[in-house]
């Protein structure tokens, strides 16, 4: 057994926001120490807890056009659907199970809804999305999208659970998504009684999202909607489950530039930030309908 890594702090869920009508999500990073340094690749998690919602015929349950610049956003849909379009012509939706890797890049516009069959429907809607950081030299790269099927995610089998693999590598299982720095995003499902190890390389930072269920985590308790943070470093992440839990993983090298930031924009100096706002209101993000 590898030594373990040693965890800084467990956060207990902060409280829940709307992110337009249909977004009931907790923001995990912008309140901690550090904000969006502390877990540097990863700038932000938005993590939309199992909720029901009415049947509706409102198909813009959701978000409308919005910019973002210098970053990627990583949407993960576990139950529930969303439909997404942006300014460089990409859409589609996203199903259960599915990954949206969006690279926003020098600047782009897009829009997020219930998919129109989810809305009519009704159900329940779990979700999470992440930022990822983007090294300088690659922040104004041209924008591109992935869309990621639950049937391309590596799945590494356990004894008493799995391991989904959306980036990074485990146990053999390889996940399809192209990132501009190492990445390891997993999610995990154990049973009760169920246990895994996970790495964690040299000097990378990571925290694990405890999405439902009561775990020990290299010695400590947490529960659903916790969020377990690590030191930087070397060492294992040891996992137990008390009662069947699902967990998600993020944990990357770090991109130790300066942080700049405003709204949905993320770059490294405030000029920057200010040319990013000057371009989007003279339209160079592009156009896209409501
Ligand atoms: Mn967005």
């Amino acid at each position: 057994m590898t030594e373990l890594a040693t965890i800084d702090a467990i956060y207990g869920p902060p409280a829940p926001h709307w992110v337009g009508d249909g977004f009931p999500v907790r923001g995990y990073f912008s309140y901690m120490p550090g904000g969006m340094r502390r877990l540097s690749p990863f700038l932000l998690l938005d993590y939309a807890q199992p909720y029901d919602f009415e049947p509706t015929d409102n198909m813009r349950r959701g978000v409308g056009p919005h910019p973002h610049r210098g970053f990627e956003t990583v949407t993960i849909a576990y139950q529930g659907s969303v439909a997404h379009h942006d300014s460089a012509g990409n859409g589609g939706v996203i199903h259960p199970g599915d990954v949206q890797w969006m690279t926003a890049g020098s600047g782009i516009l897009h829009r997020e809804y219930h998919a129109a069959e989810f809305a009519r429907k009704g159900g329940t809607f779990q979700m999470a999305q992440i930022w990822v950081n983007l090294p300088a030299e690659h922040k104004m790269t041209e924008p591109a999208y992935q869309a990621l099927t639950a049937s391309q995610m590596g799945v590494a089998k356990l004894p008493k659970g799995s391991v989904t693999v959306i980036a990074g590598e485990f146990a053999g299982a390889k996940g399809p998504a192209r990132t501009f720095t190492p990445i390891n995003m997993f999610t995990v499902r154990l049973e009760a009684g169920g246990t895994v190890d996970l790495p964690l390389p040299e000097g990378w930072n990571a925290g694990l999202l405890v999405m439902s269920g009561d775990v020990h985590v290299n010695g400590k308790d947490a529960r659903g909607n916790d969020l377990v943070v690590f030191k930087r470093g070397s060492g294992g992440i040891s996992v137990r489950a008390e009662t069947p839990a699902e967990l998600l993983l993020l944990s990357g090298q770090p991109i130790d530039e300066p942080v700049a930031n405003y709204g949905p924009f993320v770059m490294n100096t405030p000029e920057e930030i200010e040319q990013a706002i000057r371009d989007f209101h003279a339209g160079k993000f592009g156009q896209l309908d409501e």
